[in-house]
């Protein structure tokens, strides 16, 4: 191994997200238009490029890994992705493989996933009712997601909710939710949405469900504690003392988590964001594909880009206007 990754505020770099693909088989309103352009195959990292790229990033320092997308599971071939990195986690340089999908294909994929030495994984999930989630998908079911959640828990997966707080949308659903987690023994993170992406004319300061305000309303009904758990990135956690549950709010605009920052994103075409709230990338495809024999000039783009990791992000929804809006898509960044 050599010297691990540290930014200049001090913060060890020992998380990395990868999109590996921009495709997805929803079209979710906060996410995506109906009529996305996706990028031609060539300009994608291929799977073997994807493994040295992620290997690349273990051997200096990074711990844990979440594949994401659009959504990863779409991506032929990924299993042979996964099951190459299980070699990082019998080495032990790698100490998690997880994944974040929508869970249309879990049913297929589970088995083979714990196999490979994934043991946790985040499905979203806005909603439990059919027709709300056909609408909020666009092309995606909600019976099959189900399957897909019942699948990843009988293969030993555990799994926990991501869900998007949706004023108007699933604001109704907070306890339903909360109680059908509960019942399935799953955690629960709560997102705001977040400005990313062209995504038609769905107005998201309409979207905009305040965390704090959700919280509030969790407290009608439970008694909350806060926990100390940290993951160096925008979630907080509480404990519902009633359920045991652990939930948890992704508040990346109206929380300074930056401080504490240790991850960094690859997109599925092998720019490496340093922050999701911000513009500035560093193309690590050019140095990997233009030096198949040796990974010092990957390593050394890596190590330079780190250097310019910035202190902090800018989104600001505070004087209703979308401010530090970011314009790319979320499913290029991978959420
Ligand atoms: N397709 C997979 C999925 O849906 O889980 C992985 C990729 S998706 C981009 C990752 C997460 O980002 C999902 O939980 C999704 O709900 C969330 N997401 C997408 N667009 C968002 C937005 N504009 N604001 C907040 N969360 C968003
Ligand atoms: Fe696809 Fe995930 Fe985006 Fe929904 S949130 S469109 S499932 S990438």
């Amino acid at each position: 191994m050599t010297a691990p990754l540290i930014d200049p505020f001090q913060r060890a770099i020992s998380y990395l997200r990868v999109s590996v693909t921009d495709r997805c088989d929803f079209r979710c309103v906060y996410c995506m238009s109906e009529n996305m352009t996706f990028l031609p195959k060539k300009e994608l990292l291929t799977l073997e490029e994807l493994d040295r790229m992620c290997t690349t990033f273990i051997d200096m320092g990074v711990e844990k890994l979440r594949i994401t997308g659009g959504e990863p599971l779409v991506r032929k071939g990924i299993m042979t992705f996964f099951d190459g990195m299980t070699r990082h986690l019998d080495s032990g340089a790698l100490k998690e493989l997880t994944l974040t999908t929508n869970g249309s294909q879990m049913e297929r994929f589970a088995d083979d996933l714990y196999e490979a030495g994934v043991r946790r994984v985040n499905i979203s999930l806005d909603t439990l009712d059919e027709k709300k989630f056909a609408d909020i998908t666009r092309w995606g079911r909600l019976p099959q997601v189900i399957k897909g959640i019942d699948a990843a828990q009988r293969a030993g997966l555990r799994v926990k909710i991501n869900t998007v707080a949706l004023k108007g949308f699933n604001e109704d659903e907070l306890f339903t939710l909360t109680d059908w987690c509960a019942e399935r023994d799953m955690d629960l993170t709560f997102i705001e949405v977040m400005p990313m992406g062209d995504i038609g004319n769905e107005d998201r300061l309409d979207q905009y469900w305040k965390l704090s305000d959700l919280r509030t309303d969790l407290r009608e009904r439970f008694t909350l504690t806060d926990l100390p758990d940290r993951t160096g990135g925008p979630a907080r956690y509480v404990r519902i003392e009633e359920t045991g549950q652990k939930i948890g709010f992704i508040t990346p605009l109206t929380h300074n988590f930056c401080e504490s920052c240790n991850r960094v994103r690859l997109t599925c075409t092998g720019e490496l964001y340093m922050c999701l709230g911000q513009e500035d990338m560093a193309d690590l495809r050019a140095p990997l594909r233009n030096n198949p024999a040796s990974d010092a000039p990957l390593m050394e783009a890596i190590r330079s880009a780190i250097t310019r990791k910035p202190k902090g992000h800018d989104f600001d929804y505070s004087r209703q206007s979308v401010d530090g809006r970011v314009s790319r898509h979320m499913s290029h960044t991978g959420g």
